[in-house]
Formats: C-alpha cells, structure tokens, sequence
C-alpha cells in the first residue's frame, strides 16, 4: 500500500470509523448521555448542535474518552475504546481535539507547540516532526509566524495552531468542540475557513458549533441534541428548512 492509499483521509470512505452504541453517562443523578447510538463513516462531517446542557461536550469527551461511559460500547475503526495505559495513550493520538481554549504551550514556540505531540508520543525524529509541523501550519497559515510564542498570536491564529497540533498526530478522526466560541467576531472565519478546506479534504469531522453557516454548508449531516439524548438527525438541508422535531423547531426559532 503507498502511504497515499492508507491515509486515514483517503482510505475506506463510507465506512464505519466511530460506532456509538447504546451509550449510557451518568454525571451522579443527572443522565447526561441517554441511549447515544451514532455512526460517523470515514469522511463524514458530522455537526452537532443543540442547547447549552444537552450533552454536546460530554458526547465528543467519550469519544476520546477523556470521560468514561457507564454503558454501552464505543468503536473507533473497528476496535473498543482501551480502558487505560498506552492503548488509550494510542487513542488519543488518533482522536484529534480542538476545543474552545486553545490549551497551546505559552512559552513554548509555535512549532514546538506542534512538533511535541509526534516527538514525545510518536516517537518522530524532530528533523521529521519539524517538516510535518511546518507543512501543517502551511495548511493553516501561520507557517511565517512558526518561531512565534503561542502568547504572541491572536485567538484566530492560536486556534489555527492547535488544528495544525491535532493533525500532526495523523488523527483518523477531528473532534470540534466549539472551536470558534471563544474567539472575537473577526478571527471567526479564518478559523471556519480551515475546517472547511479539512471536510474537502476528506477528513472525517464531529464539530459542536453554533455557526450555522458552516453547518448548512460542510455538514454532511447535522445531529440535534437535547437532554442528553439525540433527538434528530438529518441532512443539513432538511433540518433547517424542515426539522421534525419540536425541540429542534424551538431551538432553530431561537438562535436563526
Ligand atoms: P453541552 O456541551 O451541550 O453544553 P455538556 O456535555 O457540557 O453540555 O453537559 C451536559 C450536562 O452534564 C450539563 O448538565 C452539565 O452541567 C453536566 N456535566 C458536564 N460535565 C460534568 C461533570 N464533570 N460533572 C458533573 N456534571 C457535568
Ligand atoms: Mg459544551
């Protein structure tokens, strides 16, 4: 196989790469994952939206497992998310994160924010980590500022840099979680604009965002939570112009 054919971005598309089912999670009384059956094929962009409480956050934790679920089964290409030890450090290098805090290294530079992850988990040589890394930030534009201190860039940039961070780990999958809601109104796109170019480039994507535009227009399907429970699933199109549900309806009539 040429590395061309086995990149997870190319490779199998359509095929089951994250399989939750019948996930359960209980934060003490409150049941915070309820019944959680969800597959996102390779190369699939699925957005998640729903109300503040509903479960979005938790949802993508367990997906890298960064939280435990009570019952029920998570597949990640075909194996059971590991319990603990390096399997799980394994995992997590193939669970790429993006959050809402960017989380860089402040008195680390740039490249050394995204050549620290392949270095210390992957075990690249920094020779390898450093071209990797630079053609990365490449991608998301802020090769020029790569001996920069994360501290030195703006929200936009930073957030740019911890995409270009996840992906040199080779995820299979990138998990969003609101990863623009933190940043002023004008960092926004710049940062939405290189999601974009990832979903066209096939890179399999669950996104928590309450950006709509870039919902109706990468999302291959949109996940509507409510209550910690999945309440409905549709294309883009059809959940905006036609959503079946109550609680979707009174969600949309807030926020469009
Ligand atoms: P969302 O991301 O959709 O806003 P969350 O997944 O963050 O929702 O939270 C879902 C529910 O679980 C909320 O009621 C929240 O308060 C609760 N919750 C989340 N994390 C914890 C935790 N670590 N301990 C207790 N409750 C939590
Ligand atoms: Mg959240």
């Amino acid at each position: 196989m040429t590395a061309q054919e086995s990149s997870p971005v190319s490779a199998g598309r359509g095929e089951p790469l994250v399989v939750l089912k019948d996930v359960q999670k209980h934060f003490g009384q409150l049941h915070a994952l309820k019944d959680i059956d969800l597959t996102v094929t390779r190369g699939e962009v699925v957005v998640v939206i729903g109300p503040s409480g509903s479960g979005k956050s938790t949802l993508c934790r367990t997906i890298n497992r960064l939280e435990t679920i009570d019952s029920g089964t998570i597949m990640l290409d075909g194996q059971p998310l590991p319990e603990e030890g390096k399997e799980l450090a394994a995992l997590r290098a193939e669970v790429g994160m993006v959050f809402q805090s960017f989380n860089l290294f402040a008195h680390k530079t740039i490249l050394e924010n995204v050549t620290l992850g392949p270095i210390k988990v992957r075990g690249m040589k920094k020779a390898d980590a450093d071209k990797r890394a630079m053609e990365l930030l490449e991608r998301v534009g802020i090769a020029h500022q790569a001996e920069k201190y994360a501290a030195q860039l703006s929200g936009g940039q930073q957030q740019r840099v911890a995409i270009a961070r996840a992906l040199a780990m080779d995820p299979k999958v990138m998990l969003f979680d609101e990863p623009t809601s933190a940043l002023d109104p004008e960092m926004i796109k710049e940062v939405l604009d290189v999601m974009v170019d990832l979903a066209e480039q096939g890179m399999t994507m669950v996104v928590v965002t309450h950006e709509m535009g870039f919902a109706r227009t990468a999302a291959d399907r949109v996940v509507f939570m409510a209550d910690g429970a999945i309440v409905e699933e549709n294309t883009p199109e059809e959940f905006f112009t036609n959503p079946s549900s109550d609680r979707a309806k009174d969600f949309l009539g807030k926020i469009l």
